[in-house]
């Protein structure tokens, strides 16, 4: 068949062709997860706060409009249709990208004339290899290539916290490919705006920064469909992921969606969870999501204005009822943490936390002074059982550092991560909670009877 596989370094040199063009007019990560189940029935998983299920089970594409499919994943994958090819989407990650081109393959099989990557997170890029045909254009915005430097400049952390998060391998250590070492697959970059016509239809491009400062919007003013990536989804955005990211701007997510909304779509497809039809409900879902970053963001700078520490406002901050998105995959505390510490970095204003001792220099001597890891424990346990699973976590912590294999601190770390887990309502925070459990029955079972 055609489907070509694809090799990043033969067949793509650093972009072939970069186009600024004038104006006119106008979301690793994850890659390896959860293995697809063909069943005949409906795509199960959409909500926010089961991403790795997204699709599952999905054994046809779905009609959106008459020219646009889309087949679910984590992320999903768009096909639009015209008399002179197809245009893709976003490719979600590799595990899911043959069954999605099998699935679309089966509406269309024109040639694909251009792949759109909405921007560089693996769940959006890693499912590229089957889609590219001789000839296929793959378009981004022009800060893809650096978002690519900036992934594989911190290949070897970003692979430690993917594996923490998602429960899997670390992957083997690979050399440094040093600080601009990607391999960049677009062949059009756009700065702010890019167009073009395909068999008929008009595609406009947009740079859209949010989830990722690379990110675009693909605009068919025809059928007022507007791909919105990953500015928006049913949850809180992840304004800070708990892997690792450089800030993502809350005023750029409102610029972004408030450029969404200019359009007028009748059609909002995001990439992750289900297309909103009319114009009605797309403007209600994007002005409350909008509205819900913005109220965050204010009170975040109302508060640091105010003199307010970061854990203070993040107990304090709450949306109105009306407001409230969810927090299935984004979270709001992060979020406040996320924005606070994006515009002023780390220091706290406290003398004490300059230098290069954290607090955890001495535990082990307040361990002590108290009477020792299991008096800690002990105390641990107490606070578990009255409803305080992350103040227990604290005081094991300190257990810990003084006894690193002490069974009583270990096993009430591990009740108080399962309280936890156990309330979780946010599938990034079960992800990390599931690893902390993980790690510490490993050094149970290493610390021996
Ligand atoms: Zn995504």
């Amino acid at each position: 068949m055609r489907r070509s596989r694809f090799v990043w370094s033969q067949r793509f040199r650093l972009p072939v062709e970069c186009r600024v063009l004038p104006a006119a007019g106008l979301l690793l990560a994850a890659a390896a997860l959860a293995p697809f189940q063909a069943a005949a029935q409906a795509p199960r998983g959409l909500g926010a706060d089961s991403p790795l299920e997204s699709g599952v089970g999905q054994s046809a594409a779905d009609r959106v409009h008459d020219a646009i499919h889309v087949v679910y994943g984590f992320g999903n994958t768009f096909q639009v249709d015209t008399p002179d090819g197809r245009v893709i989407v976003d490719t979600s990650g590799v595990q899911r990208a043959a069954r999605a081109r099998e699935l679309l393959d089966a509406v269309s099989n024109r040639p694909v004339r251009y792949v759109i990557l909405t921007h560089g997170h693996g769940d959006h890029t890693g499912g590229l290899g089957a889609w590219v045909e001789p000839g296929t254009e793959i378009v981004a915005q022009a800060g893809f290539a650096e978002f690519l430097h900036y992934q594989a400049r911190l290949a070897g952390f970003f692979g430690r916290r993917n594996a923490a998060q998602f429960g899997l391998p670390v992957p083997p250590e690979r050399p440094w490919a040093g600080n601009f070492g990607a391999t960049v697959p677009a062949t059009i970059l756009f700065e702010k705006e890019h167009a073009f016509a395909l068999g008929g239809l008009e595609f406009q491009l947009l740079h859209t920064p949010g989830e990722t400062p690379d990110h675009l919007t693909v605009w068919l003013p025809q059928y007022k469909a507007a791909f919105i990536g990953d500015n928006y989804y049913e949850s809180f955005p992840n304004m800070y992921t708990l892997r690792g990211t450089r800030p993502r701007w809350a005023l750029e997510y409102v610029a972004a969606i408030d450029s969404v909304l200019a359009l007028g779509p009748e059609i909002l497809l995001p990439s992750h969870g289900r297309p909103i039809h009319g114009n009605a409900a797309i403007t209600t879902a994007l002005t409350r999501y909008r509205d819900a970053i913005l109220h965050v963001h204010d009170a975040v700078v109302a508060g640091m204005n105010a003199g307010k520490d970061v854990f203070t406002l993040m107990r304090e901050i709450r949306l109105p009822a009306e407001l409230d998105v969810g927090e299935g995959y984004g979270n709001l505390i992060w979020s406040i943490r996320g924005i606070y510490e994006g515009y002023a970095g780390w220091f706290d204003g406290n003398p004490s936390t300059m230098y290069d001792e954290p607090p955890a220099a001495v535990y082990p001597e307040a361990v002590s002074l108290a009477g020792g890891p299991d008096t800690i424990s002990a105390r641990a346990a107490v606070l578990l059982a009255e409803g305080q699973p992350v103040r227990a976590l604290h005081l094991a912590d300190m257990a810990l550092a003084a006894d690193a294999g002490h069974r009583g601190a270990l096993e009430v770390r591990i009740a108080a991560l399962e309280a936890l887990r156990a309330r979780s309502v946010n599938s990034n925070e079960r992800g990390w909670l599931d690893h902390g459990i993980r790690s510490a029955r490993q050094r149970l079972a290493s610390a021996g009877d």
